[in-house]
């Protein structure tokens, strides 16, 4: 049985100047729309009481489960606007199923994914006015996400969980646009170990990588690179990005699946290579072969991809005792940008989407 979801509209929406004004400049994560939606689950009712109201703070029970034992998922995914004003998301579904196997790894009841992708629809619905247009590459970053919400101290899976969906608009991820990164290569912090929860998208992964993402920025660095626990030889990803290494051949490597978050955007990225004809390998990716590769020529060029930044160049790789810089260190390479440039025009439907990517909400 599909959720069914009322909506309250907000007594107090902001003005349309207002909208205009945090649109032209929107940022990222500072603005939130009119309104957010919400769903609770219950042993006994399962998935019930969908409901999209005005966007407000929510009241907690000091115990809050989520809040101490960190029971909870959450996706990224963003709203385009097509040049003819209709509004559109990027593979929705693979949001939705990963939430679902990573609600699995954390204990969470499932929500079905067309579930997932109705309520996802129904916010940017009645919050389209929030979605920018086209220009300038903006979108509308949704930011579903479940957490434990019973108030109870014991350690066992949450009796009462929240799903909420809310949206904010969204400019360019990094203020320097699309210069390369200066990347950290962290040997004293490692993000996921086998059997661990690598492979979902928590905030606890979030919460280990700060302080070696607060470590690469005392070094002077954008962004924190995490080696494999067992070995620490080999490259898995940012805190929140997927990493690609371009040889000069054309060939593309990427670290494999396993203890690494699975991005849409990295398996995108795989099938539009593989469309232009590059052969991409998925493996495990030696720190050595990037340091190696980079030095000798041999590695063209470096980027890392997620939702939020799309598709960002990286310049130079810096360890504790020294760096390398590769051929793209002052802009983003050719295929670098080649590739941002194919996705970002399927996403604002300037391009056909031949994969059957884009799904239309407006
Ligand atoms: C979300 C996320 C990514 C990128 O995934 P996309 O689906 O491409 O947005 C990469 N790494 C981590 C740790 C993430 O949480």
């Amino acid at each position: 049985m599909s959720l069914e979801i009322t909506t309250t509209p907000s007594a107090s929406p902001r003005s349309d100047e207002d909208v205009a004004r945090v649109l032209e400049d929107p940022g990222f994560g500072t603005t939130f729309t009119d309104h957010m939606l919400q769903v609770t689950w219950t042993p006994d009712d399962g998935w019930h009481d969908a409901r999209i109201t005005a966007y407000g703070p929510l009241s907690l029970d000091p115990a809050t489960a989520v809040l101490h034992y960190a029971q909870e998922t959450f996706e990224g995914m963003k709203a385009y606007r097509h040049a003819d004003g209709s509004v559109w998301t990027f593979r929705p579904e693979e949001n939705a199923a990963r939430m679902v196997r990573s609600s699995h790894r954390l204990a969470l009841p499932v929500l079905e994914p067309d579930d997932f992708v109705r309520c996802v629809d129904a916010l940017v619905e009645v919050d389209q006015r929030w979605v920018p247009d086209a220009a300038g590459e903006k979108s509308l970053y949704l930011r579903p996400f479940m957490f434990a919400s019973e108030a109870f101290l014991g350690v066992r899976p949450s009796q009462h969980v929240t799903f909420m969906v809310i949206a904010s608009p969204a400019g360019s991820y990094f203020k320097g646009g699309l210069t390369p990164l200066r990347l950290w290569l962290t040997e004293d912090y490692t993000r996921a170990g086998r059997g661990g929860m690598g492979a979902a998208k928590t905030g606890g992964n979030y919460a280990s990588s700060l302080v070696a993402q607060q470590e690469a920025m005392a070094h002077g660095c954008d962004q924190v690179v995490f080696l494999d626990v067992a070995e620490g030889r080999y490259v898995e990803e940012l805190g929140g990005m997927n990493m690609y290494f371009v040889y000069a051949d054309g060939s593309i490597v990427t670290p494999e699946t396993g203890t690494i978050l699975e991005g849409i955007t990295r398996s995108a990225i795989i099938d539009l290579a593989h469309k232009k004809g590059h052969k991409v390998e998925e493996r495990r990716f030696g720190v050595d072969e990037w340091r190696e590769g980079v030095a000798s020529g041999e590695i063209t060029e470096v980027f890392a991809c997620g939702t939020a930044a799309v598709v960002t160049p990286v310049g130079t790789l810096q360890w504790d005792g020294g760096e390398v810089s590769g051929a793209a260190t002052e802009e983003a390479g050719p295929l670098t940008k080649e590739i941002r440039q194919d996705l970002v025009d399927i996403q604002y439907g300037r391009a056909d989407d031949g994969f059957g990517w884009m799904h239309r909400v407006l």
